[in-house]
């Protein structure tokens, strides 16, 4: 069964119900969830039923061993991620026998975020999940959650390979959201040939957040990505540190910051000092010690026998890491064990005292006494004077380590955080309600994110206030020029691909290294599974004996798929003066965002990279202030593998199929944060990465171009422009954006002998998106067209045909040509 409705409407208790009665049953039930954080919130929820015949417990990365043993034995509500069952379950199902024996039920939660090439790995999970239960000889129940999505039965059956039932019906009061659609306005400012430049979407979303917080709007700001929602917090709390420094606190109202003249003017009516003057008096008298910070606390004090009730607020100790441990069993002894003690010193080493020759704070951002290194210096507000006002705005994203996160949840929960820049690691359902107001910075790539996004603004039934700021990008440009491909629109199918061969390869090892594989496994994995056992025994991958196929091989076979797509080994972000660990990035990212010269935002600190070592896995950062931030730029060649489908298409003929793709990153381009100027290209030594996917293109004959040539068009600008544009609004068709796809234009192609532009899936194997571009591509052409003629600029800007991640510096672009060869395209001769 699949629940498929919107954001609060009671999804939750949907599957907990059934889930519950399961265990007080004597069954177990296994529940998945794409983010450890999630699998913490329902963690606390279950928790909070208090029904000791329930023995739930998280079972994810930050477990520890020790615990993890009595989860395996004593468990029966275990809370994991598919990460954690591939890599670690099902490849020990033995010794989680007694669980698997009993289970009742899966719930699979969350799962629109299961599109893609991570949603076609999942698929592939769930069905070495059914092989395991069969083998125990239970027949568990899939429950699926998700928010809206079309067709989500279909959705369903591809990614568990089982018939399902769907629930689409959300009958959940509500209030009403009003829905503005913004577009920042263009600036004096000039980027590459002369283009104007657009406002940024990160730099109106920070005024709107900062105002919203002076207000006392509880608000969310999405932004698409990680870089970017580090950048609003810091911009926005700059911005309430100026207020806090021009106007000290005196019971008057605030005014709103300060915005260009050309900005519009905000919806939000004069914000009241009083709302927040209450909550100062309750944060400073329950933080009036000023060695009660955590700054002051003794390195290991927090991580030691504090246990947390929900109600003692944000000041009751930092309780870093030991707030959401299992209150059973286990919770002893692991927290002082010498196996705990990597993850520890980590956690020590970031929240601990400052080490000598640590860089100074910038007094422009950061204008409060907190330690520079001290990322939940906000946790602890000490608000007896303005300057602490800033504390109340804070940065999420999915790659902190497990105790930030779940401390800045609960203090966006208890509202010592009103107002929170994310991207859309929140969306994956962490719960946070009582929100009024929700920002979201850009396009977040479907309809179903839109109104999940806009879904989480509303309390309790209020009414309440969504904004969606447009980027300096094609797509947003149309959406917020044409509000009717957004209202009134079913929202988009969740795309994935199970028979991917890359995806399928690795699941069959893994399948047989759990179980060998025989004749009557087949079905479960999908009608292209003969031909990849074929392929794998070939490769000597398996081997193939009478009874079945096994996998022989000394290395774990999970190793063989990376689940979250990327590919390679993990870079390890280390601060070079102090050696403390920042975060990791996957191998193919780290080319585009921990270059050398890269700007690495964490916690809204701001770090340069000084080396990318792709041999070390390490990228070397130090603490800095520059007043830019960075875009990788890639140059891309691409070659025929095969074609797998073709029709003509106007003029030209449109084709589908496999190419290889060989992608350098060979320079940075460095824009000013606010005003999104250009400062310059900077050079990158990196070697070229193959990939091998799928791709949609489309050829025009001489017959077709020789006229165009002839009346002075640039071909090859005209295709380049073309190319970028459809790039930027591909994802109105295909659950993607624009980072996950990528294209090639030219003149004349090797392959093809033609001009030629295409757009390829940026993963291995492909996703399904350049497949969906071929199936929609008048529709896509069409928009694409429309949203180049729509652009007011002359020749071409960064909202039409232009590209930040272009290789070629946005050279050559020819904004007339490209409509040119797009009427070619929609219009028969
Ligand atoms: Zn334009
Ligand atoms: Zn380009």
């Amino acid at each position: 069964m699949i629940v498929s409705t919107g954001t609060a409407s009671g999804k939750s208790l949907a599957y907990l119900t059934p889930a519950v009665a399961s265990c007080l049953d004597g069954g177990t039930v296994l529940y998945l969830t794409p983010t450890k954080a999630l699998a913490a919130d329902q963690l606390r929820g279950l928790r909070e039923l208090h029904l000791t015949q329930v023995r739930a417990a998280t079972y994810d990365g930050d477990t520890p061993f020790e615990e993890r043993t009595w989860i395996r034995r004593h468990a029966n509500y275990v809370l994991t991620n598919p990460d954690m069952l591939h890599r670690s379950i099902l490849p020990r199902h033995a010794s989680w026998m007694s669980f698997f024996r009993r289970l009742r039920m899966v719930v699979v939660d969350e799962c629109h975020g299961y599109r893609g090439v991570f949603g076609s790995h999942v698929a592939q999970i769930l069905r070495r999940l059914r092989r395991v239960c069969v083998r125990y000889g239970s027949t568990p129940t899939f429950l699926l959650a998700s928010a809206t999505a079309s067709e989500p039965g279909a959705f369903a059956m591809r990614l568990t390979g089982l018939e399902m039932d769907e629930v689409t019906v959300d009958a959940s009061p509500k209030g009403s959201t009003t829905i503005a659609l913004w577009e920042p306005p263009l600036t004096e400012l000039r980027g590459e040939g002369g283009a104007p430049v657009r406002r940024t979407a990160t730099a109106e979303a920070a005024d709107l957040l900062a105002d919203l917080v002076l207000a006392d709007v509880r608000t969310l700001a999405f932004v698409r990505s990680r870089r970017g929602a580090e950048t609003v917090a810091l911009t926005a709390r700059a911005k309430l540190a100026d207020v806090a420094f021009s106007m000290p606190y005196t019971g008057t109202p605030l005014p709103a910051t300060h915005r260009p003249e050309t900005a519009k003017p905000t919806t939000t009516s004069p914000p009241q000092a009083t709302h927040w003057s209450s909550d100062m008096a309750l944060n400073n008298a329950i933080d009036n010690d000023p060695n009660n910070r955590p700054d002051h606390a003794p390195v290991n004090g927090p991580h030691h026998g504090s246990s947390h009730s929900p109600g003692q607020g944000p000041s009751s100790s930092p309780a870093i890491g030991s707030a959401d441990r299992p209150a059973q069993g286990p919770a002893q002894g692991p927290a002082d064990s010498p196996a705990d003690g990597s993850a520890k010193g980590l956690a020590a080493g970031r929240c601990g005292s400052a080490p000598t020759g640590a860089p100074e704070s910038d007094p422009a951002h950061i204008p409060s006494r907190n330690a520079p290194d001290n990322p939940l210096s906000w946790a602890l507000p000490d608000i007896s004077d303005l300057s602490n006002l800033p504390d109340k705005i804070a940065a999420y994203r999915a790659g902190y380590l497990a105790e930030d996160r779940r401390v800045l949840e609960k203090a966006l929960r208890d509202g010592t955080i009103m107002g929170l820049a994310t991207t859309n690691a929140l969306e994956l359902g962490v719960d946070v309600s009582g929100l009024d107001a929700v920002l979201i910075a850009g396009w977040p790539g479907t309809r179903a994110s839109l109104w999940q996004q806009a879904g989480r603004a509303g309390r309790d039934g209020q009414d309440a206030l969504a904004v969606l700021i447009a980027r300096d990008d094609p797509l947003d440009t149309y959406l917020v020029h044409h509000p009717q491909a957004l209202f009134g629109q079913p929202v988009e199918a969740i795309v994935l691909d199970p028979d991917n061969p890359y995806v399928l390869g690795p699941h069959l090892c893994a399948a047989a290294a759990e179980i060998p594989l025989t004749e009557a496994d087949l079905p479960i994995f999908g009608p292209t599974t003969t031909d990849a056992l074929d392929d794998l025994v070939n490769q000597g991958m398996l081997r193939a004996r009478p009874t079945g196929w096994f996998w022989t091989r000394r290395e774990r076979p999970t190793d063989l798929a990376d689940i979250r797509g990327g590919g390679g080994s993990l870079i390890h972000v280390v601060e070079s003066t102090t050696g403390r660990l920042l975060g990791s990035v996957d191998e193919p990212s780290a080319h585009t965002t921990v270059h050398t010269g890269a700007v690495y935002i964490h916690q809204g600190e701001t770090f340069l990279v000084e080396a990318l070592d792709l041999d070390a896995d390490v990228a070397l950062v130090t603490a800095a202030n520059p007043d830019y931030s960075t875009f990788a730029r890639d140059i891309t060649d691409i070659s025929i593998l095969s074609t797998q489908r073709s029709h003509p298409l106007g003029q030209g003929t449109l084709h589908f199929g496999e190419v290889e793709v060989t992608r350098q990153v060979v320079s940075y381009l460095k824009r000013r944060f606010q005003s999104g100027e250009m400062l310059g290209d900077e050079p990158l030594d990196l070697p070229p990465r193959t990939l091998r996917t799928r791709a949609v293109w489309w050829t025009l004959p001489a017959s077709a171009v020789t006229p165009l040539a002839e009346a002075g068009i640039d071909l090859g600008g005209a295709a380049h422009a073309a190319e970028h544009a459809s790039i930027g609004l591909l994802p109105l068709f295909a659950t993607c954006d624009r980072w996950d796809i990528g294209g090639v234009s030219t003149e004349l192609h090797a392959d093809t002998g033609l001009l030629t532009v295409f757009v390829y899936d940026g993963h291995e194997g492909g996703a399904g998106f350049a497949e969906r571009g071929y199936a929609r591509a008048n529709d896509w052409l069409t928009a694409t067209r429309e949203a180049i003629t729509s652009c007011e600029c002359d020749r071409g800007c960064p909202s039409c045909i232009q590209s930040p991640k272009c290789g070629n510096g946005n050279e050559p672009l020819d904004k007339r040509g490209a409509v040119r060869l797009l009427n070619t395209l929609l219009t028969t001769a």
